[in-house]
């Protein structure tokens, strides 16, 4: 169960409902299903994991745009399941783009059995030659009278090859760059859209390659207008930045829970290690470190809740902050643990695996040091010509 009181002041009354009905659901449903073997298994239990949330209900948050709601969702899931996050996590990334600029047809077709646990979505941007640098991308969507032909092909893509319906950017218009991409919904049966093969990560987590040959969609699979694929798509990762670094913090939260229970129990030179300040010191920054990075989440997905126009400057410091703050605490909670911690079954060796990628996807802390510096630049360049 998150750590409500640290940021009650940002969060609504039915919040605390929706909280206690995750952190039970969790319990219940998730927390007891087995550590994938392996990429085989992890899969298949990411399409068990996918109907289970569906049929509880679980991805109403999305549909309704309550990030702080699915901040909860993921913050809690991700402290029993890094699987159960990534999967909660690609609904909301491949099903927000059909929510804000899809038709009430392709809403029916696809929002609708996701939100029922009877679909799972993905969201492909990332290309061999083009993953920080979107606008690098290669794959092309040409306008074929009432279709669209796609080539190219994209990597890094989580759901990959389990998926039933890819969110997918390509260039429309490859002399305008990353002004020319648009975005559309392609189902995972389209002739011309093949699986090409699975990317196996350190922690369980589907990912893999995708590739488009003479892939034709029809031009109503398109989201948005032609062109402006680049503006849905940075609106589609300002509004869930934030629940990147919830699921970090609850990352963070398992691994403070499993160190502090560790050092009360475990006894070196006749005492509780809980008992040595340089244990204690540990402890105390990694709380402090997890109760600002909450802080800052939250703010930007009250932000984004209450209708700001652009959440940019705070989804990136809370994704940046979250996930940097999460890969701290979860090696101090390793380092607590001492030997037992990097054994490969322990759950902080685990959440070592999982919380790594956090830094990277959805923009690494890199590219969101940049935006926040280029935000105030810009800021301070406006007070001179003032
Ligand atoms: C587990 C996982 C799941 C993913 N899921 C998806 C998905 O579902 N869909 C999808 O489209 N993509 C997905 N990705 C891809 C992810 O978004 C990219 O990995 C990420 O955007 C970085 O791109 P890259 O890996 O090509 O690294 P690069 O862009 O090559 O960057 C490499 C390094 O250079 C740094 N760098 C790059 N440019 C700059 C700069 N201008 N200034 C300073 N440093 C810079 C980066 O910060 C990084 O440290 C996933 C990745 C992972 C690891």
């Amino acid at each position: 169960m998150p750590d409500l009181p640290t940021v009650r002041a940002l969060l609504d009354d039915r919040h605390a409902a929706l909280a206690t009905g995750i952190a039970e659901f969790t319990a219940r449903e998730i927390a007891p299903l087995p550590n994938p073997a392996d990429d085989g298994a992890a899969r298949h239990q990411a399409r068990d994991i996918m109907a289970r949330l569906g049929a509880a209900g679980w991805y109403r948050p999305i549909a309704e745009q309550d990030l702080r709601g699915c901040c909860l969702i993921r913050e809690t899931l991700a402290a029993a399941s890094p699987l159960a996050d990534a999967v909660f996590a690609l609904q909301a990334l491949g099903g927000l783009p059909i929510v804000l600029a899809g038709s009430e047809e392709l809403g029916r077709r696809w929002i609708t059995p996701l939100l029922a646990g009877r679909a799972m979505a993905s969201f492909a941007m990332t290309e061999p030659d083009a993953g920080s640098d979107v606008g690098a991308m290669a794959t092309i969507a040409r306008r074929d009278g009432p279709d669209y032909v796609l080539d190219g092909t994209k990597t890094l893509i989580s759901n990959a090859g389990i998926a039933d319906f890819y969110t997918v950017f390509a260039a429309t218009d490859r002399s305008r760059g990353s002004r020319g991409l648009s975005c559309f919904v392609v189902p995972a049966d389209a002739p011309g859209l093949r699986f090409v093969k699975p990317l196996v990560l350190s922690a369980p987590h589907p990912l893999g390659e995708i590739a488009f040959a003479d892939c034709r969609v029809p031009a109503t699979a398109r989201l948005g207008a032609e062109h402006e694929g680049l503006r849905l798509g940075l609106t589609v990762l300002d509004r869930l930045r934030a629940t990147v670094g919830a699921a970090a913090c609850g990352m963070a939260q398992r691994a403070l829970s499993e160190a502090l229970a560790h050092a009360r129990r475990r006894r070196q030179f006749g005492k509780p290690l809980a008992e040595f300040q340089l244990v204690q010191q540990k402890l105390a920054r990694m709380a402090t470190d997890l109760a600002a990075a909450r802080l800052l989440v939250y703010r930007a997905a009250w932000e984004a809740d209450r209708g700001a126009a652009r959440v940019t400057l705070e989804a990136a410091m809370a994704k940046g902050f979250a996930t940097e703050a999460a890969q701290r605490i979860v090696d101090d909670a390793v380092q607590i643990l001492g030997g037992r911690g990097v054994l490969a079954d322990h759950p902080v060796d685990r959440l070592y695996r999982s919380v790594r990628a956090l830094r990277i996807y959805e923009g690494t802390t890199e590219i969101q040091h940049l935006v926040i510096a280029r935000r105030l630049l810009d800021e301070a360049g406006e007070g001179e010509d003032a």
